[in-house]
């Protein structure tokens, strides 16, 4: 691994959020109290200190900012305000960016022209695909099918899921080769196969989540969690409905309340909803250690997520009210909101980090096995000599 200083690292992490890093004289408070922080994994303290030296490949090659859940109890017991909770947040954009081969996640991160911007040209570029390819518009009725044909859109769906998974793969490919590849750890297949429950477990449960919401009581205890896996479950239900079942979804026929159609739907809507606002009411209120600083990416997101919920709704709701040039028109602004915030958040931006999370906590198994397995050997290899 290069070990060259990179003088400029503490002024580029500032640039992805980091604030008061300089300030930090490495008491290791912070370490402390995190209820994540380990022996082995001492963050936040070490992520500062190869920030603050310059230790760029280094870095590069850390899985600790992936380990933080963001409590924000490092920074509320800081006694110099570096406020590493931040620096650990700006990290994982950081390294969102090192990832990232297209260089897209870096120019989004850093630039709100960039950001902005890539949204406003996706949207534009939905809004002319219905320009040239929708169907004809029934006026008398709603007829969103003839209007917008499932099989079309459905096709699309298709395209947008396999360039998601084809950027994101990649940079985890990438995560991979910067965190084990390169340090040429030798893991065996049988670590790769008996570890790869850790992956799924942690996708589907967020379990570490947990640990960072502990002071709370009662119907609060482990709020953040709750919050947090319910707005990933609408999410994901939304995106498999919509990838995977478009047909059943978007139908002419109204179904009648009971049917799975129309609940699955609807669970889906309300966490979506107040996920949403929750995170754009607690960001607007400052209150909490964790939503002192916003950087941009953290308002774009919920907005984005709110904005595609209610429009959702505005076309469920015109539907129903057999309204057709209303259902049209809001139909065309939901998917003008909806498609950047698929391409552009998920493997670039904020959402990817439910992926990045399960898979550091996978290599870092691989990495603590492989070690541990190592030991065994060269044990027995003493014994023998
Ligand atoms: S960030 Fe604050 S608590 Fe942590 S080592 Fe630095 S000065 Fe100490
Ligand atoms: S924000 Fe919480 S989990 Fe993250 S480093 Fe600080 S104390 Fe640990």
């Amino acid at each position: 691994m290069n070990s060259r200083v990179d003088p400029n690292l503490l002024h580029e992490l500032k640039k992805y959020g980091a604030v008061g890093i300089e300030k930090c004289f490495n008491c290791g408070n912070c370490t402390a109290v995190c209820p994540l922080a380990s022996n082995e994994y001492n963050f936040p303290r070490s992520v500062i200190r190869r920030a603050q030296v310059g230790q760029k490949e280094n870095l590069k090659a850390q899985l600790d900012p992936w380990l933080c859940y963001y409590c924000g109890d490092c920074s509320a017991t800081c006694p110099k305000d570096a406020e590493p909770g931040e620096t650990m947040m700006a990290a994982r954009r950081w390294l969102t960016a090192q990832y990232d081969w297209t260089g897209l996640a870096r120019k989004f991160y850093t630039s709100k022209v960039w950001e902005i911007g890539s949204i406003v040209l996706v949207s534009i570029l939905i809004l002319f695909m219905f320009v040239f390819f929708s169907g004809p518009m029934t006026t008398d009725h709603v007829a969103l099918n003839t209007f917008a044909p499932v099989q079309r859109i459905h096709y699309g769906d298709w395209v947008l899921a396999a360039f998601l998974s084809f950027f994101l793969l990649s940079n985890i490919a990438r995560m991979y080769w910067l965190s084990i590849g390169r340090s040429r750890i030798k893991i065996p297949l049988s670590v790769y196969v008996t570890e790869a429950w850790k992956l799924i477990y942690h996708f589907v449960t967020q379990k570490q989540f947990e640990k960072c919401d502990e002071e709370h009581k009662g119907f609060f205890k482990k709020a953040r969690w709750r919050n947090h896996w319910l707005l990933v479950s609408g999410y994901v239900l939304m995106f498999a409905l919509v990838v995977g079942f478009l047909p059943w979804f978007q139908t002419d026929n109204i179904y009648p309340l009971w049917h799975p159609q129309r609940w699955l739907g609807y669970y889906a809507t309300i966490v979506l909803l107040y996920g949403g606002a929750e995170i754009l009411w607690q960001r607007i209120r400052k209150e909490n250690q964790i939503h002192r600083f916003s950087h941009p990416s953290d308002w774009i997101f919920p907005i984005l997520l709110l904005l595609t919920t209610a429009s959702g709704i505005m076309v469920h709701t015109f539907r129903y009210l057999d309204l057709p040039l209303a259902t049209y028109y809001t139909y065309v602004i939901h998917l003008m909101i909806l498609t950047p915030m698929l391409v552009l958040e998920v493997p670039f931006g904020k959402w990817s980090h439910l992926a990045y999370r399960p898979f550091a906590i996978y290599f870092q198994a691989l990495r603590e096995k492989a070690a541990d397995q190592s030991k065994v050997t060269a044990g027995a290899l003493a014994s023998t000599d």
